[in-house]
């Protein structure tokens, strides 16, 4: 049967299937410049509403794989395991995690990507350090993740590119924030980069893309649906985000305290999350090794300094600093209740560490160190936040973003588990 694209886009308003053809249709038209902006931004937000079944789902994230070339990690002699995160504030993860399942014999290739909006971006922070390569040619990459255990680089041209020119529509539409759309974006790009397991750390709390748990879980079950479909064995965890992870938000303070993890210090809930995300990652490739161990014996350091001497990083060279801080003050004494993660996101994005288009640059050395985190005694005139500053007239404008992001009280607040949920597969949702 023939289809044309005002079928397709009807087909979805009035919450009809769509069949494959129509995905494949619609997907290849999109990608050959046959279909336009404003009918696939159409689609798009019928999707939204409308969502899309199993079967629809499958197919166009497979359409999605399939726009691009899938990397080959079949040559590599350790098992391959990834991470996803769905992004948070002062999530650095990523950075520590990577050498860590690369010291206990596994292999992590990340393709990684930058941040968008108040969420920070693993190839941003990366930049902080001098000379750091966050494109690699795909050989070089298979050849650091080889020697190295681990590699951290932007993706290739051919990489899903389907996905990539519709998230860039999606982004100035309206129509990120569909769980279908988001599930096969995120996969396919996971799925074509080659791993063979993956754990997805999906955020809840104010700081997350998707803040209800309600939609975290079936973002999270929806995904691992799609990857254990793929072939690729993926749990995922729903972890907190509702308060800034570790104290630093930004690229060079938060590589700065990834250090500090790697080097066996550093902050408490950091450490938990990263830990409980690497068990995950070693079960799914059966291996029995302790990753705490690595931080202990150095042997995660050790690997990040190779991965990134092997990216043409100079550990050695001090990374930017701000030429000014400013400092927010508790106004009372108490128990600190809350710092707003999404409030402390907007404010180091507006101070110059994230972007708001694509192209533009970031600030390495503008970020917020949060040095009271719920649960801590302050007495008034104690710095809760340390804003640092790369460019003064940016002030005002972060500075508003905090406004009732830290709240103060009597009694310490009830904790908030830093991992809520484990979801496969295999979880039912109601
Ligand atoms: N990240 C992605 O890669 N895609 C989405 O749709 C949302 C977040």
């Amino acid at each position: 049967m023939a289809t044309d694209i005002l079928d397709v886009i009807c087909t979805k308003r009035d919450g009809g299937a769509l069949s494959d053809e129509q995905i494949e249709f619609f997907l290849a038209g999109y990608e050959a410049d046959t279909i336009a902006d404003e009918q696939a931004s159409a689609l798009l937000m019928a999707i939204v509403f409308r969502g899309m079944n199993e079967r629809e789902l499958a197919t166009w994230t497979q359409c999605m794989i399939d726009s691009g070339s899938r990397v080959d990690l079949s040559g590599l002699s350790r098992p391959t395991v990834d991470k996803h995160s769905t992004g948070g504030v002062g999530d650095k993860v990523s950075l520590i995690i990577a050498p860590m399942i690369a010291a206990c014999g596994a292999a992590m290739p990340q393709v990684a990507g930058r941040g968008l909006g108040h969420t920070g971006g693993t190839l941003d922070k990366l930049e902080a350090i001098s000379g750091f390569r966050s494109q690699l040619p795909n050989d070089e990459f298979l050849a650091i993740v080889e020697r190295v255990g681990c590699v951290m680089a932007g993706p290739a041209d051919d990489l899903a590119p389907a996905d990539r020119r519709l998230y860039a529509l999606r982004d100035v539409t309206g129509t990120v924030e569909s769980i279908p759309l988001i599930s096969s974006s995120i996969m396919s790009k996971k799925v074509a980069s080659g791993t063979k397991a993956l754990v997805l750390d999906v955020k809840i709390g104010s700081g997350a893309f998707l803040p209800e748990i309600d939609r975290a879980r079936l973002l999270a079950r929806t995904m691992c649906g799609i990857g254990e479909s793929q072939g690729v064995r993926t749990v995922a965890l729903l972890t907190d985000m509702d308060a800034p992870l570790g104290h630093a938000a930004g690229n060079a303070v938060e590589v700065a305290e990834s250090l500090e993890v790697l080097a066996g210090r550093g902050p408490r809930d950091l450490i938990d999350v990263t830990l409980a995300l690497a068990k995950e990652m070693l079960d799914l490739v059966g291996i029995d090794a302790d990753p705490a161990a690595t931080l202990s014996d150095g042997s995660a350091l050790r690997t990040f300094e190779a991965m990134v001497d092997a990216q043409g990083g100079d550990l050695s060279v001090p990374m930017a600093t701000a030429s000014s801080r400013h400092l927010v003050t508790a106004p009372r004494s108490g128990v600190v209740q809350r710092v707003d993660a999404r409030a402390v996101g907007v404010c180091t994005w507006r101070l110059g560490a994230g972007r708001t288009q694509k192209e533009d640059d970031v600030s390495m050395s503008a970020g917020v160190m949060t040095l009271a985190k719920p649960g801590d005694e302050v007495v008034a005139g104690d710095t809760v936040l340390e804003l640092h500053i790369d460019d003064p007239s940016r002030l005002d404008g972060a500075l508003a973003a905090l406004e009732d992001a830290v709240v103060i009280g009597d009694t310490p607040p009830v904790p908030r588990p830093l991992v809520a949920e484990r979801i496969t597969a295999d979880s039912v949702i109601t």
